[in-house]
């Protein structure tokens, strides 16, 4: 054979230097058409099929993506984006359907977070951090535009998220009996996969109960995501349900601290662009 690519003589089903198929001719209506369900993955590597396993036994099956078992699965990141557009699609056919706008203005709620924060009234500042002050208006309109940006990229929100995440479950599960000593990056794929598993759940959800207000990160109630995370956390990291448990609340907790201090230097930074005059 010699392989139309990159013209390396070879005998075999697919060539040593740059994997292409040995098959590879000119397109039909056959293989155009496979080649649109490629988007799903093939055979055992098909999308559905690494969601089946997702849904039945999520932690074994991130272990087994750590392990090296990595052919008979969907490549996790492009299984995020897809399942992201899939609710897209899914959620804007539900507003077309009943006639709500998409996505909505948060100005309404983060005026009230903003005047809840500040208790000494709208003309006063909310923050000073010496550098600038930022007033409650200020606040509200800044966050109000970075939660809508937020709201329409779903994918970046969701990869962010778990990217607090990752860092905790780094730091908190590092002497796991069943995987210790994991790495940053292999944190990074067991959240990718995680947060694959709450997509098909969510589109579940929203498919049954309707899409719900405010569903800022995914549509689940609070037990069930926290339910869920616990589940997967037992398979891969093997401790004790008890110590899970435990485990699981402190990565959560530490998620939150984390959020805080990013919103805080989030206003630290907004006082700065809302006011440069007074840096001078
Ligand atoms: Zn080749």
């Amino acid at each position: 054979m010699r392989c139309l690519n990159c013209h390396t003589e070879y005998e075999g089903h697919y060539c040593p230097e740059c994997g292409q198929s040995a098959k590879t001719s000119r397109f039909t209506v056959k293989s155009a058409l496979s080649n649109t369900l490629d988007v799903w993955g093939m055979g055992s590597r098909s999308l559905p099929r690494t969601i089946w396993h997702l849904l039945i036994r999520p932690g074994q099956m991130i272990g087994d993506y750590l392990d090296g078992k990595r052919m008979p699965y969907f490549p996790p990141v492009k299984m995020l984006f897809v399942l992201c557009v899939f609710y897209a699609l899914i959620t804007s056919f539900g507003h077309i359907l009943t006639g709500e706008p998409a996505g909505g203005n948060h100005m309404e709620e983060t005026t009230q977070i903003a005047e809840a924060l500040s208790e000494r009234g709208k003309d006063k500042p909310l923050f000073d951090f010496g550098i600038g002050k930022v007033s409650v208006e200020g606040a509200a309109q800044g966050l109000s535009q970075t939660l809508d940006w937020f709201y329409g990229h779903k994918p970046v929100t969701l990869l962010c998220l778990h990217l607090l995440v990752t860092l905790s479950t780094w730091c908190v599960f590092r002497r796991a009996p069943k995987r210790p000593h994991t790495t940053l990056a292999e944190n990074f794929f067991i959240q990718v996969l995680i947060s694959s598993q709450l997509m098909v759940l969510s589109l579940l959800y929203i498919l049954v109960f309707g899409e719900q207000d405010g569903a800022f990160f995914y549509p689940l109630p609070g037990w069930l995501l926290l339910g869920l995370f616990i589940w997967d956390f037992k398979y891969l990291f093997g401790y004790s349900w008890p110590k899970t448990v435990g485990l699981t609340l402190l990565t959560h907790l530490s998620v939150l601290l984390l959020f805080i201090l990013l919103c805080t230097l989030f206003f630290a930074l907004l006082s700065l662009a809302l006011v440069p005059s007074a840096v001078g």
